[in-house]
């Protein structure tokens, strides 16, 4: 090893679902079958691109504005960034400073741990039982802060806000964090809890049941004490985070709040055929209250079943990880795409 390669800082990165180029059934990352609000291609074609050669505006008020006024908070509780992914980071940086180990489960997302190896954040993982469900008594030792998903990913469960509160009761000396990537196909947020834990941040997108998935666009709402910290940590790293075309896009998307109804009901009610469906075919899954199932078959494994989809040009997610091997991560597609799916399950 060259000296000067010990400078450098070794991690091991986080793997993102394949991005393939060319036409394919995509349903490997989670994201929208359907467009965004038909709003967001006006204003992007109507754009002035003159605006371009400005720096955008580093508060990100329209955007800001918008959410705040969609979810009915105030605007020194909104947060916003590159994807949830940037605001995730960027809130591991923030708020796990204790030096004490956080905790998340050990099915869950797998960028939490990249960033606390990043950070050199210390971390324990309790397991989630054997269906895959949060054991909440494991949140309720001494830790350095607390991060989960909520419906979790891949395992596609919810849990309630009794749970989360829960959780958040047990540990009102540390930052907890509730990721909710697919919180608009499930249930309540814990958004309802947010005046009353001034240390609970809530995580959402605009990935998923917004479509914008390639437009990068995450928020956080919580106390106006945690949104100045991220704000601070944000200032002291990158302070033009949104560009002005997602500022644009997204702001547009939040006041379609018809659409953003509507295309969330086509996909759960596309998710509850679809459990119909895979239980015909002889899979097994917990029951899912995202825009995804996480399912295994008796009869093949993991790999099996991957192979067998992709050689029909059909993507879905798998992980040749402990305890999850034999499990698929199927996103909700549209009904068409589904019956693509079932024509494969039908010649398994
Ligand atoms: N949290 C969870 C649980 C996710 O599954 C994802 C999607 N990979 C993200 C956060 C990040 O999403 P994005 O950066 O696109 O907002």
């Amino acid at each position: 090893m060259k000296l000067f390669e010990q400078n450098i800082r070794r991690v091991e990165p986080y793997v993102a679902g394949e991005q393939p180029q060319h036409e394919v059934i995509k349903l490997n990352t989670n994201e929208n079958p359907y467009p965004p609000a038909p709003g967001v291609k006006k204003v992007l074609a109507e754009m002035d691109t003159d605006r371009l050669r400005l720096y955008p505006d580093m508060d990100a008020t329209v955007l800001v504005d918008a959410l705040a006024g969609f979810y009915n908070v105030d605007k020194n509780q909104v947060f916003v960034g590159v994807g949830s992914d940037d605001i995730l980071a960027l809130c591991f940086l923030t708020f796990f400073n204790s030096g004490k180990p956080i905790l998340f489960p050990d099915i869950s997302y797998s960028f939490y741990k990249v960033w606390a190896e990043l950070y050199r954040i210390p971390y324990e993982c309790p397991a989630v039982d054997e269906s895959f469900k949060i054991c909440r008594e494991d949140y309720y030792k001494p830790n350095g802060g607390v991060i989960f998903p909520n419906p979790n990913a891949p395992t596609s469960i919810y849990e309630d806000l009794d749970f989360v509160e829960d959780v958040l009761k047990h540990n009102q000396d540390v930052i907890v964090i509730v990721d909710e990537a697919y919180i608009d196909y499930a249930g309540c947020s814990a958004l309802e809890l947010i005046d009353k834990y001034e240390n609970l941040l809530v995580v959402q997108t605009f990935s998923k049941s917004r479509s914008m998935a390639g437009m990068r666009i995450g928020y956080a709402i919580g106390s106006p004490l945690l949104i100045r910290s991220l704000c601070d940590v944000k200032f002291s790293f990158n302070s033009y985070t949104m560009n002005l075309t997602s500022l644009i896009a997204g702001t547009e998307a939040v006041r379609d709040a018809a659409y953003f109804k509507s295309t969330i009901q086509k996909i759960v009610d596309t998710r509850e055929w679809s459990k119909v469906k895979l239980k015909e075919y002889g899979f097994q899954f917990p029951d899912s209250a995202a825009n995804f199932i996480f399912a295994r078959h008796p009869d093949y494994t993991g790999q099996e079943l991957q192979d067998a989809f992709k050689r029909e040009g059909i993507y879905v997610r798998h992980w040749q990880k402990e305890r999850i091997d034999p499990y698929l991560r199927i996103t909700i597609g549209t009904r068409e795409e589904m019956e693509a799916v079932w024509r494969v399950c039908g010649e398994l």
